[in-house]
């Protein structure tokens, strides 16, 4: 096991509100925030707590600051200026900002957006709002490995296309798009290209200029930072991406999103990102070892599986495995010792089974048998281990096979 993690007198384990189980397999949907996260954000709490926008005094000033420091670590990430990064309350305020302020500036030239099928509910929604309002959409199916190709991007572009949105990698099967690609050809036609890299940022290479990226969304939560803070990178350069704001009112963020700045969460992502930073590289090598070995602990107990998403081109932490002749609700209902989620249909509000896998023509009943590992920063080998063994377990009772003799 590798080594416990200091966190005030605490050592990682020993932190009493941390159960062992269920093991957290979940990183997708957000990540424990790092505890070196957590120790820079607690000053700003309690005294440099002053509002960043107050010019007159200290407390004012230190805070300033302290949000200087933190767009400066993001912009660092995604190799951006720092001007060009606008705080958020997270990846779905971003999505929209994108969106809804992106369009109304692109009017004159067209009435066209691009899109995919596998985008996440914060990208679909506004532009489905937007295509009732009389823009027109296209929605690009996946292959079936979800990858967007380049081509289908390519052909789906007319003459009044004025923003393709496509993310970097997706949040259920991790599947990596050509984001570089989509972008040359979206510069070349001076189409605005916006990506969500809210599950990519941190997690694989990323940079808006070589990318061609116009603008480029990114959470705090999903990168062992808080919940509830995020960005937009708005490319500055001519011609400038005009974006018309959703909020009005004290002109906050160069009066692209006004609101008091939530200095502490900030600070929480600013440091998230710069650990994100150092620590990618070494830390996705860990995590792609770790996922293999998950991958081939269950396939070697478990036939008749289906590893959905593109075997290679997938974000490191990323497995999603559908089990035939398993019922969906069934395995979920089993999955108590492992907290993944589910594609299964009462894990969520929505009653429909992943839009996701659909898309890359998943069947219904294979749709609601899939698990989604997330694996994290804070994921052990021996949880892993434990992991695979249960999900064999579980999917074994449930095809009514014996399950192997030393179960307990
Ligand atoms: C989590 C997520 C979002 C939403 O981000 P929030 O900060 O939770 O609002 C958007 N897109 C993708 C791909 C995500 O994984």
């Amino acid at each position: 096991m590798s080594a416990p993690l200091r966190w005030s007198r605490f050592t990682w384990r020993e932190c009493p509100d941390v159960p062992n189980l269920p093991i957290y397999l979940d990183n997708h949907a957000t990540t424990r925030v790092d505890p070196r996260v957590v120790e820079a954000m607690l000053p700003h709490f309690t005294m440099t707590y002053g509002n960043a926008a107050s010019v007159s005094h200290r407390f004012g000033w230190e805070a300033a600051e302290a949000v200087d420091r933190s767009r400066e670590q993001i912009a660092r990430l995604i190799g951006a200026e720092v001007q060009e990064i606008i705080l958020t309350s997270g990846g779905t305020e971003s999505n929209n900002l994108a969106i809804k302020g992106g369009l109304p500036g692109l009017k004159s030239r067209g009435n066209h957006v691009v899109t995919a099928a596998t985008e996440h509910k914060s990208v679909l929604d506004p532009l489905k709002r937007l295509a009732r309002e009389g823009w027109e959409l296209t929605v690009v199916p996946p292959a079936p490995d979800g990858l967007i190709s380049v081509e289908s991007i390519a052909n789906s572009l007319t003459g009044r296309t004025v923003l393709v949105s496509i993310m970097a990698a997706n949040n259920e099967v991790g599947t990596l798009n050509p984001i570089a690609a989509i972008g040359r050809l979206c510069r070349a036609r001076g189409i605005l290209f916006h990506v969500d890299a809210i599950q990519a940022v941190g997690k694989v290479p990323l940079d808006v200029n070589d990318d061609s990226i116009d603008l480029l969304s990114l959470s705090a939560h999903k990168i062992y930072g808080p919940k509830g803070v995020g960005a937009l990178f708005v490319r500055r350069g001519d011609p400038p991406v005009r974006l018309v704001p959703l909020f009005d009112g004290g002109g906050h963020e160069r009066g692209f999103r006004s609101g008091t700045v939530a200095v502490p969460l900030v600070v929480g992502l600013g440091e998230a990102a710069a650990l994100a930073s150092l620590e990618r590289a070494e830390e996705s090598a860990r995590l792609l070892a770790l996922r293999e070995r998950l991958h081939a602990a269950i396939a070697g107990r478990v036939p008749a599986i289906r590893l959905n998403g593109h075997p290679t081109l997938r974000l490191p932490g990323n497995l999603n495995l559908s089990f035939a002749d398993v019922d969906g609700e069934a395995l979920m209902m089993a999955m108590r010792d492992v907290a993944v989620s589910s594609g299964s249909a009462c894990t969520s509000a929505n009653p429909e089974p992943s839009h996701v896998l659909r898309a890359m023509g998943v069947d219904e009943a294979m749709a609601r048998a899939s698990l989604r590992f997330g694996l994290g920063r804070f994921t052990t080998a021996e949880e892993i281990d434990f992991a695979a063994d249960a999900v064999a377990r579980a999917v074994m009772r449930l095809r009514g096979k014996n399950v192997s003799a030393d179960a307990p």
